[in-house]
């Protein structure tokens, strides 16, 4: 409010100031014609009044009889008051004035100044006291040849006529003042309103403060400026808030993803980056920074970095921005570094740890080298069997028969190599192929045993089932089945005689059942715990190989358990033999 009428109040004496000035400098230039005309008016009265005189003398041939006294009966004619006329002398001397009866005892009037100026213009005037009544006259003088004719009226007279003029027309001035002032008002009242609103509007932006938009400025100019303003902020509001919304909505994205991103400006300043971004940085370079500047100081990144530096002062296209990528090996981790450098030359910087694709690679690759070198062996024996028998047709059938069945149990070698193959690939692919269903745990457990019934009696050995009828798990069929008939399997080829199994569910809570699986047997040797896991490996690869195993056994087992989100364990036991702890889905 204060503000509104301080701004109103310097418009209003701003304003009021320039038309105070105008005023004056229009009155004083109208007061001084109007004082010109009133003495223009004042001569043409008066030089009228000597004409007629002037007719009068000469129509009277006064001059020629000097009878000047008969000037006066004209004089009393004229309706001027208080006019005083005089006759003077080419000389000087007074011949006739109306106001003096002994007009000759006056003094020469030759230098009077009316008089003498008069003399060489068209008519004299002046302002004086007279020396001959002590009034206050203006003197109108004009020669006529023969005598100079003198109009005089008493200038106090005048001079109230005129200040008369003068009043009014102040009057009307004042008045005039006083209607554009009440104008003025109400215009610098309306301006001042649109300026004091739009002050609160720029104080309040400034201040972070609310704006009520809703009220509206008044219907002139400003009022129309100040609204579009207005609207334009509301519109760059808007455009803002919308902005950070998309921006919170880019970063919440990029803290959903799984690589590392970060951007950065030309000139190497961090615009964004996801907190994975810091910690593959810390993972690359084993140091422990949550400052992204610290990229450029990463001697891993420097290749990335070079290759940024490269492209400053190259014309760079949006529709094909240079673009980069290498991978970094390090503490057993592998990441892929890609870096696209923008048209403005600012960049980014993706960082995905591959580890897990990289690893699988590699496996794949050992995997590869494995099954071909598994294969080679029982292919090139029961080649090499199939050619003895070809090339010694004379055999006897005896020893036909023996090679006979050990190019058939090779052949079942390669059946179970392949089996097992299988089986891990469909782990690796169950992602689209794996079904789960409610299976009884004692169903499948009769089952596996089943299978191996003979060698277990062969072998003199005993399975101590220690699971309830009720029990049951969401798993994929084969799978467990797979799971139960290695470990069973591994029992039988690696335990020894005599051995007892023992299969029991020990705990089950929520989601899991827990599953102890162990025999009494020779167990593993502790070196070798570690790796039994492991694709391919075998603590005794002779003794494996002999009893058919493919090295991929413990390996089905794990994944097949990993696969079904569950846990397992390995550990000998105080007493002798091998126990596997593990945990599939309810
Ligand atoms: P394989 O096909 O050779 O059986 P596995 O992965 O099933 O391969 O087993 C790996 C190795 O672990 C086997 O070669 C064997 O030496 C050892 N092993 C597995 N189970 C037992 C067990 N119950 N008792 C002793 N050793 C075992």
């Amino acid at each position: 409010m204060i503000t509104r009428n301080k701004f109103r109040n310097n418009l209003f004496i701003y304003y009021s100031s320039i038309f105070i000035l105008f005023t004056l400098l229009i009155l004083s230039y109208l007061y001084k014609r109007e004082k010109e005309f009133r003495i223009l008016t004042l001569n043409d009265e008066l030089d009228n009044v000597t004409k007629v005189i002037d007719n009068y003398i000469k129509s009277n041939s006064i001059y020629e009889n000097r009878n000047w006294i008969l000037t006066d009966s004209i004089v009393r004619l004229l309706p001027q008051e208080e006019l005083r006329v005089t006759v003077v002398s080419p000389s000087g001397e007074v011949w006739y004035d109306s106001s003096v009866h002994d007009w000759k005892s006056m003094e020469n009037h030759k230098t009077r100044p009316e008089i003498s100026e008069s003399l060489y213009s068209d008519f004299g005037k002046s302002i004086r006291k007279s020396g001959t009544t002590g009034k206050y006259y203006y003197y109108y003088a004009k020669y006529y040849n023969r005598y100079y004719i003198r109009a005089a009226v008493v200038y106090d007279k005048k001079t109230i006529n005129l200040l008369t003029v003068k009043k009014y027309f102040l009057i009307v001035i004042t008045l005039s003042f006083v209607a554009i002032w009440f104008v003025l008002l109400a215009v610098t009242n309306k301006f001042g309103k649109s300026i004091a609103r739009l002050k609160d509007f720029a104080v309040r932006v400034a201040n972070n403060e609310q704006f009520d938009s809703a009220s509206k400025f008044p219907k002139n100019e400003l009022g129309i400026i100040g609204e579009e303003i207005i609207e334009i902020y509301n519109k760059m509001l808007k455009t803002q808030n919308d902005l950070s919304n998309e921006k919170e909505k880019l970063f919440s994205h990029l803290n959903a993803l799984n690589e590392g991103i970060a951007f950065f400006s030309q000139d190497k300043t961090k615009i964004l980056t996801n907190n994975h971004f810091i910690q593959f940085m810390n993972m690359i370079s084993g140091e422990l920074t949550i400052s992204s500047a610290n990229f450029f100081k990463i001697p891993e990144f420097h290749p990335a970095i070079a290759f940024i530096e490269n492209q400053s002062g190259i014309e760079i296209r949006s529709s094909d921005l240079p673009k980069m990528e290498y991978q970094i090996g390090k503490n057993s981790k592998f990441f892929r570094v890609q870096c696209v450098v923008f048209h403005d030359n600012s960049f980014e910087i993706i960082l995905s740890d591959i580890t897990v694709s990289e690893k699988g690679r590699l496996i794949k690759q050992e995997m590869t080298s494995n099954i071909a070198h598994e294969l080679k062996t029982p292919i090139s024996s029961v080649k090499g069997y199939i050619e003895t028998l070809i090339n010694e047709p004379e055999m006897e059938f005896e020893k036909q028969k023996y090679f006979l069945e050990k190019a058939l149990a090779q052949s079942d070698r390669l059946t179970g190599l392949i089996n097992d193959i299988v089986v891990i690939n469909k782990i690796e692919e169950a992602g689209s192929s794996f079904i789960k269903e409610k299976i009884n745990v004692r169903e499948i457990l009769s089952e596996v045993k089943d299978n191996f019934k003979s060698a277990i009696e062969n072998r003199g050995m005993k399975v101590d089932v220690n699971v309830d009828d009720n029990i049951y798990i969401t798993c994929d069929r084969s799978l467990v089945t797979s799971v139960f008939q290695n470990l069973l399997e591994n029992s039988v080829n690696y335990s020894g005689n005599n051995t007892i199994v023992s299969i029991t569910l020990y705990n089950q809570d929520d989601k899991f059942c827990h599953f102890s699986f162990s025999d009494n047997g020779v167990g593993i040797p502790e070196e070798h715990l570690a790796r039994v896991f492991e694709r391919f490996y075998r603590v005794d690869s002779g003794r494996s190989r002999k009893s058919g195993g493919t090295g991929l056994g413990l390996a089905i087992v794990k994944n097949a358990i990993l696969l079904h989100k569950g846990e397992i364990q390995v550990r000998n036991k105080t007493g002798g033999g091998i126990e596997f702890l593990f945990s599939l889905p309810k």
